[in-house]
């Protein structure tokens, strides 16, 4: 029994020798050996064919150090890693994480609350009055933590999020480990948590000051609500302070039919051509919806460097119509998928949003070759994080970039055979996502969530539905 205890001893001493040698001549061991130090090594993984390859290239590996990917390929090139956690990807297929470009991850509260409306309608009935009784601080946390909790098991890594309390969004996907792009509403009405719309300008640049540099997940941003919510005074205002301190302005555009007639004082003969005549649009300026746009307004859109994200399922379901994507594209401009909020989806997977972003453009165009798979993928990813200035780190498994991977499980019946990469966009779906990691940190692995108590964010939002219905 001594005797055990004390070979234990010694094999403890020795690891701990052996660990401590490590790290004092790590550089020269290091390169002598070709030793990788890895926090996280995911082994036999398939990764996506290159264009005019096989669909999926098998047994390799992804090694992340910290937040980073330090090795991607196949698995020969890496040799005697040490990792700290190794994960086994067999058949499984490795993707960045997606990119959802615009979203109100609070609105889960709204699901399926008033379907089947027409847009002003919808909203002025049923979603601003809901929202005056119900949107809280203690609302906005839970019913994030919903939504980030649903876009993370269907594979989206990164959102940009606009809504009121956003304080409290932005501590809900940090609480979840999901990186956001969040932004704060600016609206001309007395809104959650900013009752004098004539301070809506200083709240938003608070917002902003306190998030800035304060959390790798976290980039703040702005969210001027639409041209027919907010003055032409505040939309400048609200461009100004974005400009001044660096950061992306969000704003819902060109979403309807009639949103020109809606607008006070328009400055021009179309909602695009009116934010341009107000000096908004630029390269930092996101621009939601624009299904009502012409080749005049894509034309400015382009010129100024402006991006768009569509939202294929909440303008099918409002029946707002059905964005010119092919010409968006055809112009370079630089377009990213959304998933809005859930009540106008009523679902926040961009797996789904993908599928039925590709079909609709074939019926738009009357043409099966328009808007082919590998641009919605893109979209999805690269694309996504272009649209939220973020491809420099984000969207691709690249050496080097930040460490934002799901694993999908390609062994399932609807996944298999596998002839070509299209099949991630017509047939994968959300449940498929196995596993995810954002910013090198595990935050789900084979489907359960690690970060936080998934069943009491359930429970609380069922809590906060609940009174919304008393007080209907
Ligand atoms: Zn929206």
């Amino acid at each position: 029994m001594e005797l055990l205890a004390l070979s234990a001893w010694k094999s403890i001493v020795c690891l701990f020798l052996f660990d401590h040698i490590l790290l004092c001549f790590a550089p020269s061991i290091l390169t002598r050996y070709s030793i990788m130090c890895a926090d996280i090594l995911i082994s036999d993984i398939c990764l996506p064919g290159k264009k005019g390859e096989k669909p999926v290239t098998d047994n390799c590996c992804i090694a992340i150090t910290g937040d980073t990917l330090t090795y991607v390929g196949p698995a020969e090139g890496l040799q005697d890693t040490k990792a700290a956690r190794v994960i086994s990807g067999r058949k499984h297929l490795a993707l960045p994480g997606l990119v959802n470009t615009h979203c109100h991850g609070a609105m889960t509260l709204f699901r399926g609350l008033a379907d089947d409306l027409e847009l002003t309608e919808w909203l002025n009935k049923h979603i601003f009055p809901a929202e005056a009784e119900n949107v809280s601080p203690e609302m906005v946390y839970w019913c994030t933590k919903l939504a980030a909790a649903e876009m993370i098991m269907s594979g989206t890594t990164t959102v940009a999020d606009g809504y009121f309390f956003e304080h409290e969004a932005a501590r809900a996907f940090i609480d979840t480990g999901m990186r956001a792009v969040a932004a704060q509403a600016v609206i001309d009405f007395p809104a959650p948590g900013v009752p004098d719309p004539a301070k809506n300008i200083a709240a938003v640049e608070k917002f902003i000051d306190h998030w800035q540099g304060r959390n790798p997940l976290i980039t703040p941003a702005v969210f001027a609500h639409s041209p027919y919510t907010c003055s032409n005074t505040t939309l400048q205002a609200a461009k100004k302070a974005a400009t001044a301190a660096g950061v992306l302005l969000f704003i819902h555009l060109a979403e309807t039919r009639h949103e020109q007639s809606m607008i006070e004082k328009p400055l021009a003969s179309s909602p695009v051509k009116h934010l341009a005549a107000l000096g908004i649009l630029d390269a930092d300026t996101v621009c939601v919806h624009c299904v009502w746009t012409d080749e005049h307004d894509l034309d400015l859109l382009a010129q100024h460097r402006s991006s768009i994200a569509v939202c294929p399922q909440s303008h099918l379901k409002l029946a707002s119509g059905i964005a010119p994507l092919q010409s968006m594209l055809a112009k370079d401009i630089q377009v990213g998928l959304g998933t809005d909020g859930a009540a106008s989806n009523n679902g926040l997977d961009l797996f789904r949003e993908m599928d039925i972003c590709a079909k609709i453009q074939k019926v738009r165009q009357q043409d099966p070759v328009a808007v082919p798979a590998e641009s919605i993928m893109a979209m999805a990813t690269t694309g996504g994080a272009a649209t939220l200035g973020m491809d420099n780190h984000l969207g691709s498994l690249k050496k080097g970039m930040k460490a934002d991977i799901i694993l999908l499980n390609c062994n399932s019946a609807h996944l298999q055979p596998m002839h070509g990469r299209d099949i991630l966009v017509y047939a994968a779906n959300g449940a498929d996502v196995q596993t995810v990691i954002i910013n090198g940190k595990l935050v789900m692995e084979e489907r359960e969530m690690l970060l936080f108590d998934i069943k009491e964010t359930l429970e609380k939002v069922r809590n906060l539905a609940g009174q919304l219905h008393k007080s209907r």
